[in-house]
């Protein structure tokens, strides 16, 4: 299996954790849109919206739901944008499917965690679960 997130599901590459129950991880995204920026993936693999069973898109979405309130606590963040990419032409560049939860501010902010800062926020953010 050469997916890079199911390599993430395994351990194979690191990954700042956020959230995890038996079918779903949620981690820090590596190259954050804005500090907070996390992925939502189902455990078991399947590319994208078409060919994932209805019963783990229902599990997921409820989870970024559960998790979006307390990113946005933890960022201090204004708003937040989910998406979920379909294909190259809608911006999916990881086949493994995922949904994206961004922290939106109304003064723009840094993207880039300082050394230390992505632990420090993914622990904060898994104290307030
Ligand atoms: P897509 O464009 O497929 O919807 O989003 C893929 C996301 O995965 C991008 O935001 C990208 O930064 C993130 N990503 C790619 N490789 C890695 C990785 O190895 N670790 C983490 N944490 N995120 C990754
Ligand atoms: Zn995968």
């Amino acid at each position: 299996m050469t997916c890079i997130f199911c390599k993430i599901l395994n351990k194979e590459i690191p990954s700042f954790k956020i959230y995890e129950d038996n079918h779903t991880y949620a981690f820090l995204d590596i190259n954050p849109k804005t500090k907070g920026h996390t992925l939502v993936i189902p455990k078991q693999h399947s590319e994208n919206i078409y060919d994932t069973k209805e019963n783990t898109l229902k599990h997921l979405i409820s989870i970024v739901k559960k998790l979006s309130k307390i990113i946005k606590q933890a960022t201090n963040a204004d708003g937040i944008s989910i998406s979920q990419n379909n294909e190259a032409a809608a911006g999916q560049v990881i086949f493994h499917i995922h949904f994206h939860i961004i922290p939106k501010f109304k003064n723009k902010t840094a993207n880039k965690y300082k050394e230390g800062e992505a632990e420090k926020l993914a622990n904060k953010i898994k104290t307030l679960l």
